[in-house]
């Protein structure tokens, strides 16, 4: 635990997705990608955070940053549905208010982010879907985009992939991807943002944990903020956003301690990934149970770091 005296006066944590990225199988270009796309979000975040801003203003920006880098599931190099679309899902929440907005099916906003943003701010409902959501970002004047725009070979490889060898439900490398952040800003509020592709292959309209506040995606300023990645379903059984902040809010658990319990509850309903929580106190954690995590943090006194592997 961070002394009281020695708080940072703001801090940030970002993933990239949990999955099963090994030093072995990832070659030099891939992992030099990769951190550059994730020391670009966490300096994004930082620069907002070191200018006074607002942690709600620092976890969108690190997230737009992630969702328009084509290596994430997030945005541009989305993964692609059964049917060869991607399809978009995305949720930020405040802990000051709990105010949060949320959108799923997004098929034509850039930023999911930004839209989710948007409904948390410019309308009275929290979670907005598929047509009703496009209309409303075109309402609002969010950001279009052509469906192009998402589509990359690579992730388009990997469907046929899934497709060519029946590998199940879920993408067969683990490579998840998805994107999240959260922080607390100067004025001690914390806030969290995730956005994916979902699971490449997904069909029937499925829904994944990363746009479900409580699930994926939860910030309090009674307890902390936090952002998930992994198999999604198990995740929203778990309620393991809003489970982690319960922990720490009811129990005095720490920030690690109650990641690590409810990713072990989520393990023994078969799933795997990881969360990024940051506390009240500006104490982060980035815990998981994957062989890697996309991943980064860095606050207020001069600490800064990248990481994808289990031993980085
Ligand atoms: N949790 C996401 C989902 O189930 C996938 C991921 O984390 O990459 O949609």
């Amino acid at each position: 635990m961070t002394d009281a005296t020695s708080y940072p006066a703001w801090s940030i944590a970002i993933h990239g997705g949990a999955g099963s990225m090994t030093r072995d199988a990832m070659d030099l270009a891939a992992v030099a990608a990769h951190e550059a796309g994730l020391a670009a979000a966490l300096d994004a975040g930082r620069a907002v955070l070191a200018d006074g801003g607002s942690a709600l203003d620092a976890v969108t920006a690190a997230v737009a940053v992630l969702e328009d880098d084509p290596h994430f599931n997030a945005g541009r190099g989305a993964v692609f549905t059964y049917h060869g679309t991607n399809e978009l899902d995305a949720a930020i929440m405040t802990g000051e208010t709990r105010a949060a907005g949320a959108v799923a099916g997004i098929t034509h906003t850039k930023n999911p982010v930004r839209l989710a943003r948007t409904v948390m701010e410019a309308g009275p409902h929290v979670f907005l879907s598929g047509a009703g959501a496009e209309e409303f970002a075109r309402d609002h004047h969010v950001e279009q985009v052509d469906p192009d725009w998402f589509a990359t070979p690579e992730r388009w490889r990997q469907l046929e992939e899934l497709k060519a060898k029946a590998l199940g439900w879920f993408d067969a490398g683990m490579k998840y991807g998805t994107v999240g952040a959260v922080a607390r800003d100067a004025a001690g509020h914390v806030a969290a943002a995730t956005s994916t592709g979902g699971l490449t292959g997904k069909r029937w309209g499925r829904i994944g944990d990363s746009p479900l506040i409580g699930a994926g995606t939860y910030a309090d300023d009674r307890a902390g903020a936090v952002s998930c990645t992994g198999s999604g379903e198990q995740f929203i059984r778990a309620g393991a956003a809003h489970e982690i902040c319960a922990r720490m809010r009811l129990s005095g658990e720490t920030a690690d301690q109650a990641a690590r319990a409810v990713l072990a509850e989520i393990g023994a309903m078969g799933g795997v990934g990881g969360v990024i929580v940051v506390t009240p106190s500006g104490d982060t954690a980035l815990a998981f149970t994957t062989p890697g995590m996309f991943r980064g943090r860095a606050d207020s006194t001069g600490m800064r770091e990248v990481g994808i592997f289990g031993d980085d």
